[in-house]
């Protein structure tokens, strides 16, 4: 048992190199196809919309990838990023489990994204890309890529999901303060969004309805190129950095994680956190139980169909072969908007297919209560995805006590929530709902699933 606090690693021990985990599985995951044709698709079809370098990233056997240089220097203004051991909420929860947590909200815009926003706006500057597209939903990610943008001297146009663009004004201004142009999502500038405003003039927007305006934005120009926060094998590849650090680090204490916990939007924490562990689990160097944890407003892994669906909500992406709830299904607007995506990344939801990994869906009062308990004694006010994790490792710390076991638990704090008071402020005043699962939202959406032979 080790007396650390706070496990750090000195500029010159950060990992150089990605981990790509595709070539380690038993089997690769499906690959994508083209909507019209259903045909796998080539590195042409993603051309309009993708560098070349990522492109090659997004289909790469090799198990490890140099990070740029240029890249290294950006990551080292806050990385290597510290791991917790949370002894006070340990003591509250009176557990003989250890818990750590690696805490990702000490990059300048607040969360892991910039782990991947920068090498993404670098090899888009390096193929002489002028400007990059997104959409975001709790304003992360947009944050994230605005942040990347700047530093490489690109422009940046953001669609931001209505929901949070009218709830958290003050990430439009960050965004704005790194030079990026913000729309609320539907906006009238595209013909996606203004084919959704004359449904629903209200529309709350989603983030498959956002992805749909960023990528007609950027596909009508060969200028502009698009960027994706998650979902994809080189945005989870790129968050690999957080799961190679955090091995150096249990290293030097000498501690092995017995369960590792992350929250799933995307799955791009969790695969970064987790995929360097999982490379250690398949070679027999060490058994963590690996778990997603999911809302329970928007459970694509646990409630979710295994089969091919658009990325995006009018159906302008590929099809991709994940864990989703239909591409057009708009979930509840629970606070934690990072994790309101209709689908899981396909690498994550193929491990889960494999039974490499597990789910987990929790609601969010469970989650905020458990956030509280976290303030209180680790100081950090959480952002509201990752109180998923926080809430599963409290879970977990209470199985240890009941069984007297000591268990060591990792997560991912992929983010801070000085962003999300008004969340905290719901919670506080009692005005936080749990919403049901919306069985008969879900069903209407999968029907519209399209029907692919495979
Ligand atoms: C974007 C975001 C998420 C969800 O995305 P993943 O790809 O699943 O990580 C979770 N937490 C925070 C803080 C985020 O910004």
């Amino acid at each position: 048992m080790t007396e650390y606090t706070k496990i750090t690693l000195d500029e010159s021990e950060m990992p150089t190199q990605w981990y790509n985990i595709i070539p380690d599985l038993p089997a690769p995951p499906p690959p994508p196809l083209h909507p019209g044709t259903h045909q796998p698709i080539g590195p042409d079809d993603l051309a309009p919309l993708f560098p070349m370098a990522l492109i090659g990233q997004e289909v790469s056997t090799d198990r490890h990838v140099d990070i740029p240089g240029e890249v290294l220097d950006i990551y080292r203004l806050w990385r290597p990023s510290p791991l917790y051991r949370a002894h006070r909420l340990e003591k509250l929860l009176d557990t003989p489990a250890r818990i750590y947590y690696k805490y990702e909200g000490v990059s300048p815009a607040g969360s892991h994204k910039p782990n991947t926003a920068v090498p993404q706006a670098f090899y888009n500057a390096a193929e002489g890309v002028r400007k990059l597209t997104t959409e975001t939903g709790a304003g992360q990610w947009g944050s994230a890529l605005s942040l990347a943008c700047a530093m490489f001297d690109m422009e940046c146009e953001v669609w931001q999901v209505r929901a949070s663009y009218d709830a958290k004004p003050h990430r439009k201004t960050m965004m704005a303060v790194w030079g990026a142009t913000v729309h609320p999502s539907p906006s009238d500038v595209t013909n996606a969004g203004r084919t959704i405003l004359a449904q629903d003039p209200d529309s709350p927007g989603s983030l498959g309805i956002a992805i749909s305006e960023a990528v007609e934005a950027a596909a009508a120009d060969p200028t502009v190129k698009y960027a994706l926060g998650s979902v994809l094998n080189h945005v989870l590849m790129h968050q690999t950095i957080i799961g190679e650090e955090a091995l150096l680090q249990f290293a030097k204490i000498g501690e092995t994680p017995d369960v590792l916990v992350g929250c799933t939007g995307g799955g791009s924490n969790f695969g970064g956190l987790s995929f360097p562990f999982l490379r250690e689990k398949l070679a027999g160097r060490m058994s963590p139980t690996i778990r997603c944890v999911e809302p329970a407003a928007c459970p694509s892994l646990t409630k979710g169909v295994y089969r091919y669906d658009f990325g995006d909500t009018i159906g302008m992406t590929p099809l991709v072969k994940m864990h989703t709830l239909g591409h057009d299904f708009v979930p509840d607007p629970i606070h934690a908007g990072g994790l309101r995506y209709h689908g899981m990344a396909p690498l994550v939801s193929h491990l889960y297919e494999m039974g490499l990994v597990e789910a987990e869906a929790i609601g969010q009062l469970e989650c905020f209560d458990g956030a509280l308990k976290f303030a209180k004694t680790e100081g950090i006010i959480p952002a509201p995805e990752p109180t998923h994790a926080i809430a599963a490792a409290i879970r977990e710390a209470n199985r240890a006590k009941e069984s007297g076991e000591e268990r060591v638990i990792l997560t991912a704090l992929c983010g801070h929530g000085h962003f999300d008071l008004k969340a905290y402020e719901d919670f506080l005043g009692g005005h936080m709902v749990d919403y049901e699962y919306p069985a008969e939202k879900v069903a209407a959406a999968m029907e519209r699933v399209p029907v692919i032979e495979d």
